[in-house]
């Protein structure tokens, strides 16, 4: 192996890793558990909403029930002494009573009556949007598991391709690997490139015929640089 492929064969480890790096950053099933994940959240969000708002909604309906309950109560005594009473004028304080009674029920439940009614829909959206929460947790169950399995087989390829980029860097002496990192590192992931016919593959600039000349007559061992780009030019 010379210098040059010795460079190339580093830098094509380095793409090959850096493609899979990014196939693994963007797989599909990464972005189909991050679309769940953002859905689930605004239907939790919903839910708890949902939630306090039934909360609210029982509590009012539960104290309209028990103020119902007390007011009969009331009246079934006023009843009673109705029954048993013999002076005029304490029976009509009790008819007036029952009276005052019985409109105070009506009032109470026809605010019962609105409070059911408002209660009703935002049960029925709480359930459906439990049923969404559970689906959802399955779903990304399901989505969680395929990337899971995804991030596996990419893995698998990475530590292969780890392994191959050791090898192609162990054939670079130090300052000069330090010197492509600094270059891959300025330049987009690309530190060498090749002429191919006139043209630097790294910043695509055709080169002057006398520039190609001066490149191919340089000794196999010698680092020559792209002067438009700065990278390391490896030619045939
Ligand atoms: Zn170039």
């Amino acid at each position: 192996m010379t210098l040059q492929s010795d460079l190339l064969a580093l830098q094509h480890s380095d793409t090959h890793l850096d493609q899979l790096r990014h196939r693994r950053a963007h797989l599909s099933e990464r972005s189909d558990v991050q679309t769940l994940e953002a859905t689930l959240a605004d239907v939790d969000a919903e839910l708890e909403k949902l939630s306090s708002r039934n909360t609210d909604l029982s509590r009012s309906q539960q104290r309209l029930e028990d103020e119902v309950a007390s007011v009969e109560q009331k009246r079934a005594e006023v009843d009673r002494k109705l029954a048993g009473g013999t002076v005029p004028r304490e029976l009509q304080a009790l008819v007036d009573e029952g009276d005052s009674l019985r409109r105070r029920q009506r009032s109470l439940e026809d605010d019962l009556l609105e409070v059911m009614e408002l209660a009703e829909p935002v049960a029925a959206q709480l359930a459906a949007s439990q049923e969404q929460q559970r689906d959802l947790h399955g779903r990304l169950e399901v989505a969680r598991s395929a990337l899971s399995t995804a991030e596996s087989t990419v893995d698998a390829e990475l530590r292969e391709a780890e392994a191959a980029r050791a090898g192609a860097a162990a054939a670079i002496a130090d300052p000069l690997l330090k010197e492509y990192e600094r270059l891959r590192a300025r330049l987009d992931g690309v530190a060498v490139s090749e002429l191919v016919g006139t043209t630097c593959t790294g910043c695509h600039t055709t080169l002057a015929a006398m520039e190609c000349e001066r490149i191919r007559r340089e000794p196999p061992d010698a680092l020559v640089h792209c002067e438009p780009c700065g990278r390391i030019v490896v030619r045939p």
